[in-house]
């Protein structure tokens, strides 16, 4: 019989690689608390109705990406989340979140897209959000920015730049719509199928076409910008001297229009040229017009949300960072009782805080203390059965040239403490 395996563009990840992931969360997540965001959890499955009316018909997820079926028993229509923010204002309306004014959170998870998996493009994917709900901006468009670049570094993450631009406002948008509606029917024999079926549904969205023949007529198209009216420059002239005295650079770029319907005034992405063609790892922007769309009281919101799997990969590509903290104490044990007597010891400085990795299975010393080695532990702590017999624990230090020492067992927790570093980062 033939093995069964993961279904296509989703992904197992193994202990080695799941130690990275939760480092990278744990950074996140310390992150996000820094500037003050609160964990916001839904489900993996909503009305596919909510996506519908949230992302957009005319839209590369609605089209052709969602993961929906059919619910018999209850007649619903469902799908697995394609992306998290339409959750989030669902739910903030659904349990009137912003009674007592906004509110800023975030949400993780996997997300769930029917793509063509290659690098850095998967069916099953992991996300960040985070979302201002309730809050005009632009100073709360800014601090999403700064936010992110703040992680970038503390990631030691370099050379992901800053993509932005203003959108206008619904209004304003519809009239360029029209525009560029006329532009791309005077040059439609130069335009592919994807585009001249855009032109019709969803003619923005020609702008951030692939194709190298349609970028380029495009490139001569109108342009956004000389249809925002006052309100929409000033929203984004207040938000780009925000990054001015934060040091934030950014490259303006007009035809930046992302692939969701509710975004309105600023939005902006991150991007790397060290993916590949999936550079993208982060993108978000406003979307004052989605709470009423859904049919909540109107708020306005801004958001963003970065994919895990491409920031891992850069995390890879440059190098030894983000790797998981290694133990500080590999216990090593062999002979009579010596397990459950190294087990004691063990636990002992785990409560002090230490992260101590035991030695389990039949192994000779020497195999032990290589492994306690390649652990990139800084200490071993030996227990064979004279150990066991004296009430005693062997200790070796791993980085440094000392002889081994002997210890009394009540004496294990000081000598670790002068000898050990808590606060430390191995890898
Ligand atoms: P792309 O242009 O790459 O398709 P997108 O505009 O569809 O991205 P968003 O909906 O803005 O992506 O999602 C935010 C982030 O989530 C992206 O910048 C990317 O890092 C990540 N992401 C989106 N789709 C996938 C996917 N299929 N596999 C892995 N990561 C993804
Ligand atoms: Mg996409």
């Amino acid at each position: 019989m033939n093995p069964i395996q993961a279904v296509r563009g989703m992904n197992d990840i193994l202990p080695d690689e799941a130690e990275r992931w939760l480092w990278f969360e744990s950074e996140v997540q310390d992150w996000l608390a820094q500037y003050g965001y609160r964990n916001l959890r839904t489900p993996l499955v909503e009305n596919t109705q909510l996506f519908r009316r949230a992302i957009g018909e005319a839209t590369d997820i609605v089209e052709k990406e969602m993961y929906s079926w059919r619910d018999e028993l209850n007649s619903e229509e469902l799908t697995l989340r394609p992306e998290g923010t339409a959750s989030c204002v669902r739910a903030a309306i659904e349990h009137s979140l912003l009674h007592d004014g906004p509110k800023r959170v975030w949400y993780a998870g996997p997300m769930y897209r029917h793509e063509r998996p290659q690098k850095g493009r998967y069916r099953q994917f992991h996300q960040y959000g985070v979302e201002a709900l309730g809050y005009p901006g632009p100073d709360v468009d800014a601090e999403h920015i700064v936010m992110c670049a703040a992680l970038w570094r503390r990631l030691g993450l370099e050379g992901i730049r800053l993509e932005l631009n203003n959108i206008g406002s619904a209004e304003e948008r519809a009239k360029y719509r029209a525009e560029l509606r006329k532009f791309l029917l005077k040059n439609v024999d130069r335009l592919d199928e994807d585009a001249k079926r855009r032109m019709q549904t969803n003619p923005l969205r020609t702008l951030d076409s692939k194709n190298p023949l349609v970028k380029e007529v495009v490139a001569a198209a109108p342009s956004l910008m000389e249809f925002l009216g006052e309100a929409s420059l000033a929203h984004f002239d207040a938000l780009k001297a925000l990054l001015h005295s934060q040091k934030i650079e950014f490259k303006l770029n007009t035809r930046l229009v992302r692939g969701l319907d509710y975004y309105n005034l600023t939005v902006f992405e991150w991007v790397s040229d060290r993916l590949g063609a999936q550079g993208t790892v982060c993108g978000g922007g406003r979307y004052d017009g989605l709470f009423a769309q859904l049919g909540g009281k109107a708020a306005p919101a801004t958001g963003f949300a970065m994919g895990n799997e491409r920031l891992l990969a850069l995390l890879d590509e440059a190098g030894s960072a983000g790797k998981p903290p290694a133990p500080h104490i590999y216990v090593v044990c062999r002979g009579e009782g010596a397990f459950a007597y190294g087990f004691g010891v063990a636990e002992a400085l785990r409560k002090a805080g230490y992260r101590v990795v035991q030695h389990a299975g039949e192994t000779s010393f020497k195999s032990q203390m290589s492994r306690a080695n390649a652990s990139g532990a800084l200490c071993a702590l030996i227990v064979g059965e004279n150990e066991v017999k004296e009430n005693k624990v062997s200790m070796k230090l791993l980085r440094e040239e000392v002889p081994q020492m002997t210890l009394e067992r009540d004496g294990v927790l000081l000598a670790v403490r002068n000898n050990v570093p808590l606060a430390r980062r191995a890898g």
